[in-house]
């Protein structure tokens, strides 16, 4: 598999990452067996977090023996100093490792949390003093918000940002991830598929791209590795058939030529038909305070990975928020797709019920 340099690191990823959420809750056989597969097909990038279950632990114990062929992402989604410094500790145990190579602020994305994480007594502090005592080689800091990651590395120094950008979201491109570039940061994608929805199986289909025939996900991850500031894009691999599909997607490099991105961010509108998108549009216009998209995509990990039990979720939490929606339908104005968000969430609940 082609490798890329991630910026001032200097280290060589492969142009697909392993994203390691989907085996959160596979049995350990299996998700070591995957692990280990990905790293034969030259996937050498493990993306996990503190905050992903066991999959810190599941990695440490498939890379046995081979820890120099690859590169490992993990992330603390504490926010002060103490707390990051314990989850370090942690992380380094369940990996089995006396240093990580990329260490990572999880999830910064609103301007309260960047100040508390980049405070005197912040998350940030943590993560530089285990750069200086070698229990990492890299820091760097992740998120969903373009502006606020902007933020972060415009005040203080990181190794590398690992941001969202897909066919439906492409706003880290704009300043993000050129301001990253010129200060030499390692630039990571995450999200490729939209939280899983550009991957549902049967559904969306096949589509056909500049002759070629290919997946709805592979169609969208290769719009996100045609991005020319990033070097690895970080895809959530649960099953062998996913990994087939993307190591098949990497193989067809004619797939990622000059106009590809082009081509495949035309389908955006007919891929996007239907789904939640998770532009949280909606939110603000429920009086309940429901968090509508994290329903829908809690649904489509239930559908898609199985995953109907998480750190996230359960059947019984969605089941709670679920039925705090009066069907009142205010959140309608909000929706751009136009979806029927209130009987969506009952089926929501059913899926999760079944
Ligand atoms: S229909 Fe349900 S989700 Fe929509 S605004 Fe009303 S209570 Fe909220
Ligand atoms: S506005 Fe529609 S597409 Fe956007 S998050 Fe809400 S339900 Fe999903």
């Amino acid at each position: 598999m082609e490798k890329r340099i991630l910026g001032r690191t200097g280290l060589e990823v492969s142009r697909i990452g392993f994203g390691a959420i989907p085996i959160m809750d596979k049995p350990e056989d299996f998700s070591i067996r995957l692990v280990q597969k990905a790293i034969d097909a030259g996937i050498n990038y493990l993306d996990t977090a503190r905050g992903y279950g066991d999959t810190e632990e599941k990695i440490g114990k498939a890379i046995k023996g081979r820890r120099d062929e690859v590169i490992i992402a993990t992330k603390t989604p504490k926010r002060s100093y103490l707390e990051a410094k314990a989850n370090i500790e942690r992380s380094l145990r369940l990996l089995q490792m006396d240093t990580i190579d990329i260490l990572q602020l999880h999830g910064v994305d609103d301007v309260e949390t960047l100040n508390q994480v980049l405070g005197e007594q912040g998350a940030y502090r943590a993560l530089l003093e285990a750069r200086q005592e070698g229990k990492a080689r890299f820091i760097g800091i992740t998120g969903h918000n373009p502006s606020i990651l902007t933020a972060a590395i415009n005040r203080e120094s990181f190794d590398l940002v690992l941001a969202k950008f897909s066919i439906t979201d492409r706003e880290a491109d704009e300043v993000l991830f050129p301001s990253a570039n010129d200060k030499g940061l390692g630039i990571a994608i995450m999200k490729s598929l939209d939280g899983g929805l550009m991957g549902i199986p049967g559904e969306a289909g096949r589509l056909e791209i500049g002759g070629e025939s290919m997946s709805v996900a592979q169609g969208a991850v290769a719009f996100a590795l045609s991005n020319r500031y990033a070097a690895t894009v970080v895809v959530g691999l649960g099953s062998k058939k996913q990994l087939a599909e993307m190591v098949e997607l990497e193989n067809r490099k004619q797939s990622m030529d000059d106009g590809f991105a082009e081509k495949v961010a035309t389908l955006a509108e007919t891929i996007g038909k239907g789904f939640c998108l998770q532009c949280g549009y909606c939110k603000p216009y429920c009086p309940e305070g429901i968090d509508i998209p994290f329903v829908f995509k809690a649904q489509i990990y239930s559908e898609k990975f199985g995953m109907k039990r998480c750190t996230m979720w359960t059947p019984e939490s969605i089941k709670q928020i679920v039925d705090k929606c009066t069907a009142c339908g205010e959140c309608l104005v909000g929706c751009p797709e136009k979806l029927t968000i209130p009987d969506r969430l009952r089926k929501s609940a059913e899926v999760f019920s079944q």
